[in-house]
């Protein structure tokens, strides 16, 4: 079968690789119908995580089942579903608290797409099969009347968004948010969009790039241009949402004290300065880490379903299949590759 694959640094071809088989009874093959690309993507294929052999492409996606083991219940084939992006198996300690990102049976990082970050090859969502390891944990059906496009980085990027207000704004309803976003292209949009339909008063939107400010204005946001060096304001709730520590640092100073600060930012490369005596002094709660991409599925889907949330107003391009090799390495907020 053909699999989207990245052979180098911005080196991307369709290569014929093994149609993967079912492996045992819980699992499912799914025939992705539509692909987002992650955030993260361009960054794995311009070469800054050094890969050593080349990787598979692709991990946000709407698919339709095509195969299913004996012990499957709940689905059936030719249903379409989100397919989460990190493998977990949904029964062990970490992922019966939720934490699904960090599941006990996979070394860290098992994500579909991502073979330079966790040494594993898992197969990617550009592809025209891939194994589901856990489906009744990974999978989530969509209703019929909604659209694969539209739903297609509902998998990773869009509950990244959610996830980065939801539990906050639950805590403090009504509160300000302020968005700053310095490098990360949709989740930070995504964010502002899940601020707006969970009852934020308002909602900022910080950056220095025009066309994610313009967008932010048009999903309801209120666009600040910055250089990030002074907030103009504090707010309850902020998303730091980047790669710069000047972006981080922006972030910080603009966290009113006893406020949240929530970073979904991979500050990769080395030690990131923080202000901790800030921080302790201003009583300031810093939360970091990954979405937990199955269990937030649950929760996202239905604000989508009653329409609430519309990632499709995020999506800045979509391009046919046959399509990808040239378009996933070109600029966009966000790409979306779907079947024709
Ligand atoms: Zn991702
Ligand atoms: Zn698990």
């Amino acid at each position: 079968m053909k699999q989207l694959t990245c052979t180098g640094p911005s080196a991307i071809e369709w290569r014929d690789v093994p149609e993967p088989r079912l492996q045992g009874g819980g699992e499912a093959l799914v025939r992705p119908l539509a692909v987002a690309r992650c955030d993260i993507d361009l960054f794995l294929t311009s070469g800054l995580f050094p890969a050593r052999e080349p990787f598979a492409l692709g991990h946000e996606c709407v698919a339709e089942i095509v195969e299913l083991g004996d012990a499957v219940r709940g689905f059936e084939v030719g249903q379409r579903t989100v397919v989460s992006f990190q493998v977990s198996c949904g029964t062990c300690r970490s992922c019966a608290a939720g934490h699904t990102a960090n599941c006990d049976r996979y070394p860290v990082l098992s994500d579909y797409g991502m073979q330079p970050l966790s040494g594993v090859e898992y197969g990617g969502m550009l592809a025209d099969v891939v194994r589901v390891p856990h489906a009744a944990a990974m999978l989530a059906p969509i209703a019929p009347a909604l659209d694969s496009a539209a739903l297609a980085s509902v998998s990773d990027n869009v509950l990244d968004g959610y996830r980065a207000v939801a539990p906050h704004l639950a805590a403090t309803p009504g509160a300000d948010v302020l968005i700053v976003c310095h490098g990360l292209k949709s989740v930070p949009l995504y964010a502002a969009q899940a601020a707006i339909a969970l009852g934020a008063a308002h909602v900022d939107y910080a950056s220095d790039d025009a066309e994610a400010l313009a967008l932010a204005e048009r999903l309801g946001a209120r666009p600040l241009r910055t250089d990030f060096e002074k907030p103009e304001r504090r707010y309850p709730i902020v998303v730091d949402a980047g790669l710069t520590p000047v972006g981080l640092r922006y972030a910080i100073r603009a966290t009113a004290p006893e406020g949240t600060l929530q970073s979904v930012s991979f500050y990769a490369g080395g030690d990131t300065p923080m202000p901790l005596g800030r921080l302790y002094t201003l009583g300031i709660r810093f939360f970091t880490g990954r979405a937990h991409a199955a269990a937030l599925l649950r929760a996202v889907m239905p604000l989508i379903e009653d329409g609430r949330l519309r990632p499709q107003d995020v999506t800045t391009r979509v391009v046919d299949w046959d399509d990808a090799p040239a378009a996933y390495g070109e600029p966009a907020i966000k790409l979306v590759v779907q079947r024709s």
